[in-house]
């Protein structure tokens, strides 16, 4: 089964819908990205969709080296429609500035693209459900390095419970193909404790020494 196949049928699209694809990859590529976009924006999979006033996507640059994922989106998150807007996002955007790079150069996304009432924790049902539109846009963006941004995303992304002193500080593989992930502090948790800023810059070092072998 070719690629756009398994898309399809992991997004539980009948493919004898849709009309026949060009040849052309970068067509392809982009129409791949718009069903996705469209398939996340009708999604009720779970019931976290009736309270929803955006869906989350994701943004940035899709060819990007870098593929930054959150749990879920919060209130400002919701409102906006964009991933990491709020107070906690304008940290991530300083981390992503330390690092030499803009939040253009990277990409975005959060494990669940619907914001669960008063920010609670994701439930496995919900990453479970969502998680087929995450896998979709890393496979896309096809990035050397995928960043975690807090214990969340890390522990559903490397499916383990370990806590967060056992998950930062070394690279871990990803799918099946092993994309190379570290696992950052989140920066809600910075803002309480800005100590450990520290610790973020040291693991962004491990990652960008990765990226340089
Ligand atoms: N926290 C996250 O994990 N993701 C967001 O998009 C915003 C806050």
């Amino acid at each position: 089964m070719s690629a756009r196949s398994k898309l399809f049928q992991s997004l539980e699209i009948d493919t004898y819908l849709l009309r026949k694809v060009s040849e052309n990859t970068e067509t392809n590529e982009q129409s791949d990205w718009s069903i996705i976009e469209s398939h996340v924006r009708e999604c009720t999979k779970c019931p976290l969709h009736k309270d929803r006033n955006n869906t989350v996507f994701g943004d940035g640059n899709r060819n990007s080296d870098w593929f930054f994922i959150g749990e879920a989106p919060g209130k400002d998150e919701d409102l906006q429609g964009s991933p990491f807007v709020g107070r906690a996002g304008r940290l991530l955007t300083e981390v992503i500035f330390s690092m030499g790079l803009s939040r253009d150069d990277v990409f975005i996304a959060n494990i669940l693209k619907c914001r669960p009432p008063n920010n609670r924790d994701p439930n496995k049902k919900e990453v479970d459900k969502c998680f087929s539109y995450l896998e979709k846009q890393i496979e896309l963006v096809d990035p050397k390095i995928i960043v975690a941004v807090g214990r969340i995303a890390a522990q559903s992304l490397l499916g383990t419970d370990l806590p967060m002193g056992q998950l930062r500080g070394k690279i871990h593989d990803f799918g099946p193909s092993g994309i190379p992930t570290l696992v950052l502090y989140h920066p809600a948790y910075l803002l309480r404790s800005p100590s450990k800023k520290r610790k973020v810059w040291e693991d962004l070092q491990i990652a960008n020494d990765f990226l340089k072998k």
